[in-house]
């Protein structure tokens, strides 16, 4: 007499940030800030435990829309959204003084 269990098996997929430090990229999709750059890793799970990892890739993720899109050297990216400049940290910034390079380029 054999006992039959089902095996429970399969693939999942989990994405994490790739990094913290990254300017927020504008999603094509739903045109919001909040695309960064995520690390797709696919795992062979067992019984809902993450065994073998079948296939990693770096993505773009947009975290509101989900829109997805593969990352590499010569592939499109997202473009970075326009961000204000970052707090100066050295001694004797003028608060009152704006460089140049702080400017948007090109408005038209
Ligand atoms: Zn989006």
């Amino acid at each position: 007499m054999f006992l039959f269990i089902p095996l429970l098996f399969g693939c999942s997929t989990k994405v994490k940030p790739d990094g913290t430090e990254q300017p927020a990229h504008v999603c094509p999709r739903c045109n919001n800030a909040s695309v960064f750059a995520a690390k797709s890793k696919t795992w062979f799970e067992f019984f809902f435990v993450p065994l073998v990892p079948l296939s990693s890739k770096h993505i773009w993720l947009c975290g509101i829309c989900q829109w997805a899109s593969p990352l590499g050297v010569g592939q499109w990216e997202p473009p970075i959204a326009y961000q204000t400049p970052q707090h100066h940290s050295f001694s004797g910034y003028n608060a009152g003084y704006q460089p140049s390079y702080a400017q948007p380029p090109n408005q038209k």
